[in-house]
This record gives C-alpha cells, sequence and structure tokens, in this order.
C-alpha cells in the first residue's frame, strides 16, 4: 500500500488517503464512514489503531465497490505522510562509502540525534530559511523509517513488525549552527528542515529495503548516488536499538542516515540558495522535491 495525507486546498487540514493506481486517491476517513470501519483524520492516528492495515484494506475495498470516497490525485495538495510524528530520530554515519567519504572509522553502534517534529513538511512544500541566522544550508538524502506498532526493547528478528512502511526524507542540515554548536540538535530542527514523502510506502510494497539506490539532483545534477546496502545498520537493527534505549510510538520516524556526497563535503562545497530544487528519490519509493527560499 501506498499511503500519505492530502488536501483539497493548500491550507486545509489534511486527512489520510491511500493511493490506488498512480493517480486515483482513496479518502480513507469517508471511505471508513460509508463502510462503517473507524478511521481517524491523519496517518500517526491511524497508525496507533489496532489492525490499521486490515482496516485500511476494508475501506479501500468498500470504496473501490462502491465508487465513493475516490478522488483524483491531481486535484490534490500533498501533504508529509506522518505530519505530527511524537518524534524523530535520526542516525549519523550509516553508509560505508559515506563513512570512507569522511574519513570516519566505521562505528560499532549508531549514533542517534533528533530533529524536533515541527521541522516535518511535506512533498513540494518550501524549505525556508533567514540568511542572516544560517549561511550554510545542506541536503541529506535519507530513507526514512515510520514506525507502525509501540516497540519497547525488541529483538532484531522481531523489528519488522514493528515497521509500517517506509519514505523519502531529506535531513537538512544548517552546518555552521550544527558545527558551531557542540551537538546538533539546532541545525538540524529548523522550521521545514524535515522534508519527508511523497507517500508512505508498506513493507509488503518494498522488494528489499536494504538493496534501494537512492540519489539527490540539485538543479538537475546528480550529487549523491548511492544503494542502501551500503547501510552499516539494516533497518530491522536500528529499530531494535532504538527500541532498547526508548519507546518507539506509531507514527515515530526514524531518518536513517545519508550515502555521501553531501555539500559540505564537496570540494568546492555545494549550499542550498534560494530558488534551488532539490529532489531526493529512492528506489521504488518515489522522489521528493522541495524549492528553497530565503525568508
Ligand atoms: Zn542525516
Amino acid at each position: 500500500m501506498r499511503l500519505s495525507q492530502f488536501s483539497r486546498r493548500a491550507a486545509a487540514q489534511p486527512w489520510c488517503g491511500a493511493i490506488l493506481d498512480g493517480d486515483t486517491v482513496i479518502d480513507l476517513p469517508a471511505a471508513g464512514d460509508a463502510a462503517g470501519v473507524d478511521i481517524p483524520r491523519t496517518l500517526s492516528a491511524l497508525l496507533d489503531r489496532w489492525h490499521w492495515a486490515e482496516k485500511v484494506s476494508m475501506a479501500v475495498t468498500y470504496a473501490t465497490e462502491h465508487g465513493t470516497a475516490r478522488e483524483d490525485l491531481d486535484d490534490l495538495v500533498r501533504h508529509a505522510p506522518v505530519s505530527d510524528p511524537g518524534k524523530v530520530v535520526c542516525v549519523g554515519l550509516n553508509y560505508e562509502d559515506h563513512a570512507r567519504e569522511g574519513d570516519h572509522p566505521i562505528p560499532d553502534e549508531p549514533v542517534l540525534f533528533s530533529k524536533f517534529p515541527t521541522a516535518i513538511t511535506g512533498p513540494g512544500a518550501e524549505i525556508t530559511w533567514d540568511p542572516a541566522y544560517t549561511e550554510q544550508v545542506d541536503y541529506e538524502a535519507e530513507l526514512v523509517v515510520v514506525v507502525g506498532r509501540e516497540a519497547r526493547d525488541v529483538s532484531v528478528d522481531d523489528a519488522w513488525e514493528y515497521v509500517a512502511g517506509v519514505t523519502v526524507g531529506n535531513d537538512v542540515s544548517a552546518r555552521d549552527l550544527q558545527h558551531g554548536d557542540g551537538q546538533w540538535v539546532r541545525g538540524k530542527s529548523l522550521d521545514t528542515f524535515a522534508p519527508i514523502g511523497p507517500e508512505l510506502v508498506t513493507l509488503d510494497d518494498v522488494d528489499d529495503p536494504h538493496d534501494l539506490d537512492i540519489w539527490t539532483d540539485l538543479d538537475g545534477e546528480r550529487l549523491q548516488d548511492s544503494n542502501t546496502e551500503n547501510f552499516i545498520f539494516g533497518l530491522d537493527e536500528l529499530v531494535a536499538f532504538c527500541s532498547r534505549a526508548f519507546t518507539l510510538d506509531p507514527g515515530d520516524l526514524i531518518f536513517t542516515g545519508t550515502p555521501p556526497g553531501v555539500g559540505v563535503y564537496r570540494d568546492p562545497p555545494v549550499l542550498l540558495d534560494d530558488g534551488d530544487r532539490v529532489t531526493v528519490g529512492i528506489e521504488g519509493l518515489g522522489e521528493l522535491t522541495n524549492v528553497c527560499r530565503h525568508r
């Protein structure tokens, strides 16, 4: 399944929907109403319901059979698939090729940091910042895990059961703030610095999350180009590792690290600028495009 959040107008509150065949969206709360299935408005609230996947299937089947709650994707505004996660966990250094690029040793354990959930934005939205506040804004292509079930101290073998699916993310980073502060939370958490989307793809629709091409295009030029086979820690290992430290809740996000080619390590460095169009893509998951704006 491919799930996300949509609205008919840009400023409206989003609702969760299922994308059927590339251009039809089932309005899940409306389909649930018609089918007598309890489906809340937001995707994070839906993921918090028991048997959410079965509920979605029932609502989609009903809507398809009865020709109701159907929308044309072209008529809708896309939002982040999850706009209100309880937490956004990030993993530093998780690609072997990126570790080599920065001359870092391969870590024995994942290094975690965080972005605040207020940084979340969606596909097509602007990444904005005040150029008087930060002068070094950078991109990071990342595969993002969406948690689908409360996870506390789960084993690596069981970890997949706690994953709702995966999506594409850009761990936008203000390098001057990140490196100047001695820790990273401010430089990683500016409003709009966590674009995700275009949609959550459930695991049954992903061939192998540890063998997907991942890339970043900046104004059409490919600046990151790798594959998740280069992960140092797999998604199951990351979920288990996080859940040993703290409870993962439905809707929580894990940004799983970026491959080589980020702007700050390039020679000469490439920094994001007003008007830049940055696209992060992952094979089978889609592309996430945002335009940069000074404010
Ligand atoms: Zn990152």
